[in-house]
């Protein structure tokens, strides 16, 4: 079968935040400009735009402001302003108010909102701007001519579970642009492949990652006030173990409830998702939810490493912006302002490349330049240690912090941070008893289906899709989970999956065989991430399918 191909100015892969904000600097721009308008398109792997977007979220205004000056005016889903500001430390039993809340927890002047609505929105004045806007189109990999990115191909659709062709067959397209930019998210599979291919991280340190599980909740009335934000530390989280929690309060009872885990924690038999559902049984959280119903439930890694992680920005014919550039600010819990930003910077410097026809990386350099001359490191430089010190642990992390808010970020030496899974240790190492032991006493929480619930439970509300009838889309690529991974680490998938997509199952000769529920996969992106030998990578499934993360 014939493959399509599509040939545009720019290509923008991915509609969240970063992607939408440089597809609508684009059509600014060429409004401005007057000239031939350019041909651009926005791919998204997501049935519809915002599907798969989740984040707490708290809204610095700043870029959107400077994207849509008007955005109040033009409807811009803000679910309200934030009110005030707390912060608790936890004891499995009681909370501590800090007496005064640290300043980048403080949120006067930032919006509550949903991402996934704040997306769609976006994704209309995109739209409503000219632009064409594909949804339900994953870009599998990404297409060269030497060293120059020449643009992507999409994923082929009608495969069946072993790879053949299914009466529905379609090959994915080829779409060439003279300028592709990057926005695949967290971890994104084109950005790993262009780091690897292009070596974008040789001058880099390892990426630092989180995982971030959400729960929307809908509570009795008056509960909390719209506005409210909170944020937690402590129980049940170690010392040795990196996260916290956020609550933030919207109107008619709405509340966001989530909670963050370093995707570096040592303990191989640690559970995310089980951490967070202990949380919730804490007196304080449980006071805030009992008598509440459970709305909508989601997981999504976050880029935790700063601005040492972020990868070479540019190269021919190509540009990287958003999460998948590692530009979140982890001090502040903040990303969203800083992605679109960076689309806006994107957007700007390919404009001027297409229009001075000179898409070399030497010209899409100009990003970088705007990128350090800008906000986005005018934020990000003086936290840059901030999380590679939370590695010695929850004080050190928190009195390094404290020293970067006094000093600006001056440190003699930059501190250096390692991929989070080969800090996990093997069971023997880490409990240094016997494994059988440890097994028997799991730290599962057995789900009470009104404040607690299980994985799958979770699934069901993260209204995740797709069609049983394709290629798995989680690779493993060794056998070592039926060989050594369970005596060594105690097959750490199953716990950090949030969505029950591995299983250990009966073999039918005395032993275990890894299942994969791929169809249970919420695109968190943990897996590729944690996995202690590295062996699991993710690759986007048939298009449309994925998580329907309304309001989160
Ligand atoms: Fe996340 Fe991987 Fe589980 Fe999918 S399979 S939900 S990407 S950990």
């Amino acid at each position: 079968m014939e493959r399509e191909t599509l040939d545009v100015d720019v290509l923008i892969v991915g509609g969240g935040p970063a992607g939408l904000s440089a597809a609508l600097r684009l059509a600014q721009l060429q409004q401005a400009d007057g000239g031939e308008p350019l041909a651009i398109a926005v791919l998204e792997k997501g049935r519809e735009v915002g599907s798969h977007q989740l984040s707490g979220a708290l809204l610095d205004p700043s870029a959107l402001r400077d994207l849509i000056p008007d955005f109040e005016a033009k409807g811009a889903p803000l679910a309200c302003a934030v009110d005030n500001d707390s912060v608790y430390f936890l004891s499995p039993q009681h909370k501590l108010r800090m007496p005064i809340t640290p300043p980048p927890f403080q949120n006067h002047g930032n919006y509550i909102i949903s991402l996934s609505a704040m997306a769609k929105w976006m994704g209309e004045q995109v739209e409503a701007a000219g632009i064409d806007l594909f949804t339900g189109f994953p870009a599998q990999s990404v297409l060269f001519d030497g060293s120059r990115v020449i643009g992507v191909r999409t994923g082929d659709k009608g495969l069946d579970k072993h790879g053949e062709r299914k009466g529905n067959y379609e090959p994915g397209a080829d779409i060439h642009a003279k300028v592709t930019i990057f926005a695949d998210g967290v971890r994104g599979h084109l950005t790993k492949e262009l780091t690897r291919t292009l070596q974008l991280g040789v001058h880099q340190q390892p990426g630092q990652f989180a995982i971030g599980l959400k729960e929307l909740w809908d509570v009795p009335a008056g509960r909390l006030a719209p506005g409210s934000v909170i944020h937690t530390l402590g129980y049940p989280l170690r010392e040795e173990e990196f996260g916290g929690s956020w609550i933030y309060a919207m109107p008619d009872g709405r509340l966001s409830i989530g909670f963050v885990v370093g995707l570096d924690y040592q303990d191989p038999l640690f559970d995310p998702h089980a951490a967070f559902q202990r949380f919730k049984l804490h007196p304080f959280i449980a006071s805030l939810l009992e008598g509440g119903s459970l709305v909508r439930y989601g997981a999504k890694a976050l880029p935790e490493g700063g601005w040492n992680t972020q990868p070479r920005l540019h190269f021919d014919g190509g540009l990287i912006i958003g999460d998948a550039a590692n530009f979140v600010n982890s001090m502040r819990l903040k990303g969203i302002h800083l992605a679109m930003r960076s689309g806006m910077h994107a957007a700007e410097t390919a404009f001027e490349a297409v229009r001075s026809g000179d898409t070399s990386s030497a010209v899409l350099g100009r990003y970088k330049t705007r990128v350090d001359e800008g906000p986005i490191k005018a934020e990000l430089y003086p936290v840059r240690n901030v999380h590679q010190a939370f590695g010695a642990g929850l004080i050190a992390g928190s009195a390094f912090a404290g020293l970067a808010m006094v000093t600006g970020g001056r440190w003699p030496e930059d501190l250096h941070g390692h991929p989070g899974h080969t800090r996990m240790r093997r069971l023997a190492d880490y409990y240094g008893i016997d494994k059988a032991d440890i097994l028997a006493g799991s730290n599962a929480v057995v789900p009470d289906r009104k404040l607690t619930f299980d994985k799958v439970t979770g699934v069901h509300y993260s209204g995740v899709a797709h069609d049983e009838e394709q290629p798995v889309h989680l690779l493993v690529h060794t056998d070592v989970c039926h060989t050594i991974c369970g005596d060594e680490y105690g097959h750490p998938c199953v716990k950090f999956c949030p969505a029950s997509v591995y299983e250990m199952v009966d073999n039918g000769q005395g032993g275990k065989r890894l299942q994969i529920n791929a169809s249970n996969c919420v695109h968190c992106k943990t897996c590729d991430i944690m996995d202690p030998y590295g062996v699991i990578t993710w690759v986007p499934p048939e298009g449309g399918g994925g998580p329907q993360y309304d309001g989160m």
